[in-house]
């Protein structure tokens, strides 16, 4: 990322303050601080006003953000708030937009307990968030890359995988091969599952061993150089019945429904219903439990959201993942996810693994 394209989103972040009728943007989100300066630290707020931008974090940080931040740095001996609160005071801001969804309580009653009497806190959300939808190239390419050194985490780990494994090995043993291939740690914590409890969406690897006739849900996605990826595939150990053999089907058709459904101003519900009425087709309408996808980059889950009931249009660059599952007790749940990036035709299909169930 270049100084310049840290100017430009800052730029557009301050565009719109005249239109919600305010001065300053306190902006305390790492991720978002991450978007508008280049921070990678943990403890920052950024003021954001129509020409200027200044980073106010501590001094442990301040080495760091010399070499990061792509803006005026402020390094606070206590607390920020006081400081960031003078500088509200010494600009003379009246309205100053905040971001409630990410600030804690305490953050909010510090910020109101210092704030100078003419000033006024605004709740803004989803500001930065709306801009960090539309990947520029640069972030594509990071993505892609973040994708590809999860897929060949992946694929260089099936060959090892036994019955009689643990689920915590075999997901220890995916994060260890994607931070040797580059990544900095897994973008969510890894999901492995054998059996019944591949049916849980979210499970959590335990120290059950994999057994003969299981089906094993793998979902996984790397952090490198701040970008994530997504990617659920499939194993069966031993022979997959006719039942698992269908269900597998089912997903695997949903799946590509749902990425021919995506092309730039398409509604996502659309993309949902696509993948949704394959699956009711089959008779597993009730299977599937959530979503059909979500939007990644900095963060694992960010806007938009592939769902039923939301209203979001795609758009070129978005990246989204898509991800159709069913889910049923007592049987196993079987999903299937990739990573693509919105086009103004259809999508690039991020993801290079093969879609097929790998029976092992
Ligand atoms: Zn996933
Ligand atoms: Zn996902």
């Amino acid at each position: 990322m270049t100084e310049t394209q840290f100017d430009s989103r800052r730029e557009a972040v301050a565009a719109q303050l005249p239109e919600r009728q305010l001065d300053g943007f306190l902006v305390s989100f790492s991720p978002n601080l991450r978007y508008l300066t280049g921070f990678t630290g943990s403890n920052g707020n950024l003021l954001l006003t129509a020409g200027k931008a200044i980073l106010f974090t501590d001094p442990r940080y301040q080495i760091q953000a010399a070499q990061e931040v792509t803006c005026r740095v402020h390094i606070s001996k206590g607390p920020l708030v006081p400081d960031v609160v003078a500088a509200i005071g010494k600009l003379g801001l009246r309205r100053i937009g905040y971001e409630p969804a990410r600030m804690t309580c305490d953050s909010l009653d510090s910020l109101r307990g210092h704030m100078p009497m003419k000033s006024t806190l605004v709740p803004v959300n989803g500001c930065v968030e709306a801009l960090r939808m539309i990947k520029s190239t640069d972030e594509v390419e990071l993505i892609r890359r973040s994708v590809l050194t999860n897929s060949r985490a992946f694929e260089t780990t099936v060959p090892r995988v036994k019955v009689g494994m643990k689920e915590s090995d075999l997901a220890a043993e995916l994060e260890y091969r994607m931070r040797r291939l580059g990544a900095e740690k897994p973008s969510f914590e890894t999901i492995v599952a054998g059996g019944a409890r591949s049916a849980l969406p979210h499970a959590q690897p335990t120290s059950v061993r994999l057994a003969n006739g299981q089906l094993v849900v793998v979902d996984m996605g790397a952090l490198q150089d701040g970008y994530c990826s997504d990617m659920t595939r499939m194993l069966f150990l031993g022979n997959p019945t006719a039942k698992v053999k269908r269900a597998y089907r089912a997903v695997l058709e949903a799946q590509l429904a749902g990425i021919d459904a995506v092309r730039a101003g398409v509604a996502t519900a659309r993309v949902d219903a696509a993948a949704r009425n394959v699956l009711k087709g089959y008779g597993l309408a009730e299977a599937f439990v959530h979503s059909t996808g979500h939007g990644l980059g900095l963060e694992i889950h960010e806007p938009p959201r592939i769902g039923k009931k939301d209203k979001t249009k795609l758009a070129a660059g978005m990246a989204i993942t898509i991800e159709p599952g069913v889910y049923i007790e007592g049987f196993g749940g079987i999903r299937i996810e990739d990573t693509v990036i919105v086009t103004d035709t259809g999508c690039e299909i991020l993801t290079p693994t093969d879609k097929s169930l790998r029976v092992i």
